[in-house]
């Protein structure tokens, strides 16, 4: 323990009311404020000491060997929190690509005709051995991405680890996941994925598409490489056979060159609406199968009767968990009137002891943001929301590092529907706070939105639940809880959130042709 953590100097609730909300938040403004004087206190630091070499320059792993690129293009891997260059990555060329879809095509035929028994000795090798480098993996995924190390260690790895080991009980299992029906792969799968949970992203992609006996090529995201790469090597560790999963590094351009080859199959696609719906166009009437995992803007409801100290933490972990960098982001906060004052404070006062800083820090609690572009984006969405008049608060410790992207936990009030904070994607730690009278407005306001991916119910009454849960537009909706995940249960959108689902006997679906 140190010192007591200084107070902030940025406006709290009742300093700063928005116009239409007068009297919000503040006499448990008050109250939460004397608390944090008092309670909140500095940690040592506890760097994590694992140091984990990064070679200078990546090639890229096609039928089953680390290779050059064709082309002589490279793009640099940085660290967010420090804007420190770790590896100098090749950019994949359209010559690339065919050589890493005519690996997958060669692959194919073996690999789709081993017994499931055989491919799920391969997909359990390969979790136990992710799980004994399992350190290894989380500095690295931390290093390159900016989350914070105990995200790394205790979700994302450990999540990736179990979708092997899932999707590896079901690889002998496929007639029985579809009884009555022949079950075959689709054949040569495409796979992008974006760079706010790179390893996980991928272990979603991989692990259904090899159970069912598909073959893959798959491209991470360009800020992101690092971990897919070593993956890589894994796979070589646990003698996957050649081509049966080739990794190409690059950006947009390798990701368009993948995605309309013509001899890939299938196309599974996490990542913007943007890129998505060109995804959609080029891959119409060209019988190839697609898969969109997209944006969203997901609400969270906080009713009157819930156990509002229980929604707040839902709500923390809801929007400032991965720096917001959550696809499924409880990005709207619908609080019941009444307890709009109370449950700002509560936000308030847990603001405040949130640690934002060094992601290689064990008690950090939100690291940095994963690139510059993004920083400048959600820098953008700021000024945009309070020009639009929304108040932001940002409450916490403002003493970010001088160096790396960085975003302090925020959240606005007095925000119309008609905000741009209030419709757009943010995907970073931007909150905006709004009000609800009755179950129905509540309903309304949070279908009100063109995505549809997650939504989150805070309420004593299981009845309220079910009724909510069955009439929300959205692919996953939590109840009295917030961002959990399990391999076994699908995850996936509505609307333009996107199609198709990853994850439990939903997911497989997307990966199998059945007769
Ligand atoms: P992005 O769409 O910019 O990039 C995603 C991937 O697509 C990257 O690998 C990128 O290189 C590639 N890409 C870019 N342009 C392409 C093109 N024209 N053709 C083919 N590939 C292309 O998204 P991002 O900024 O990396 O990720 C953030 C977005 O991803 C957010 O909108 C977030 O909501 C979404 N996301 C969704 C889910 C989900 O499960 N629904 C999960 C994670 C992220």
């Amino acid at each position: 323990m140190g010192h007591p953590k200084q107070e902030s100097t940025v406006p709290s609730l009742e300093s700063d009311k928005p116009q239409g909300a007068q009297g919000e938040g503040e006499a448990a403004s008050h109250r939460f404020d004397d608390l944090a004087a008092e309670t909140l206190w500095d940690y040592a630091p506890a760097p994590e000491t694992v140091s984990v070499p990064v070679a200078d320059r990546q090639g890229l792993f096609i039928d089953g060997d680390f290779c050059p690129s064709d082309g002589k293009e490279f793009f640099p891997s940085i660290n967010p929190a420090n804007e420190e260059v770790l590896s100098e990555i090749a950019a994949a060329t359209q010559a690339d690509v065919d050589r890493a879809v005519q690996a997958a095509r060669k692959a194919l035929p073996g690999w789709a005709a081993l017994p499931g028994h055989e491919r799920a000795k391969y997909l359990f090798r390969l979790a136990r051995r992710l799980q004994e480098r399992a350190r290894e993996f989380a500095v690295l995924e931390t290093l390159d991405g900016g989350k914070p190390i105990k995200e790394s260690r205790d979700v994302d790895i450990p999540e990736a680890a179990k979708h092997f080991f899932y999707h590896a009980g079901w690889a002998d299992k496929l007639d029985y996941a579809f009884p009555g029906r022949q079950v075959r792969p689709v054949g040569v799968c495409a796979q992008i994925i974006p760079w706010n949970f790179p390893l996980l992203m991928a272990a979603w992609k991989l692990a259904p598409a090899l159970a069912c006996g598909n073959t893959v090529v798959l491209k991470p995201a360009e800020t992101t490489s690092l971990t897919a790469l070593r993956l890589a090597e894994i796979l070589q560790e646990i003698e996957l056979p050649p081509g049966v999963v080739n990794i190409l590094t690059g950006g947009g351009e390798t990701g368009a060159a993948l995605a309309a080859h013509p001899k890939v199959d299938k196309l599974a696609f996490t990542g913007s609406t943007e890129v998505g719906k060109k995804l959609a166009q080029s891959a119409a009437g060209t019988g190839k199968s697609l898969t969109l995992e997209l944006g969203g803007k997901s609400p969270n409801i906080i009713f009157e009767d819930a156990s509002l100290d229980q929604a707040v933490e839902g709500v923390i972990q809801g929007i400032y968990f991965n720096q917001g960098h959550v696809c499924c982001a409880g990005s709207r906060l619908f609080v019941q009137e009444g307890i709009l004052p109370e449950v700002l404070g509560k936000l308030e006062w847990r603001l405040k002891s949130l640690r934002v800083g060094d992601p290689m820090d064990k008690n950090t609690d939100v690291g940095a943001i994963n690139n510059r572009e993004q920083w400048q984006r959600i820098q953008d969405y700021l000024q945009q929301g309070r020009s639009e008049g929304a108040v932001l608060h940002q409450v916490g410790d403002s003493s970010l590092p001088d160096r790396g992207f960085w975003c302090q936990p925020s959240f606005f009030t007095g925000v119309q529907p008609s905000h741009v904070v209030a419709r757009e994607e943010i995907f970073g730690p931007v909150l905006a706070v709004m009000s609800f009278r009755t179950p129905e407005e509540a309903l309304q306001r949070a279908n009100n939105t063109p995505y549809g991916l997650a939504a989150g119910i805070w309420t004593d009454k299981g009845s309220k639940i079910f009724e909510m849960a069955g009439r929300l537009q959205a692919g996953v909706v939590w109840c009295n809880t917030y961002n959990r995940f399990d391999a076994s249960s699908p995850f996936g959108g509505f609307k333009e959130s996107g199609f198709g689902r990853e994850g439990g006997l939903q997911g497989l679906r997307a990966y199998v042709k059945l007769q």
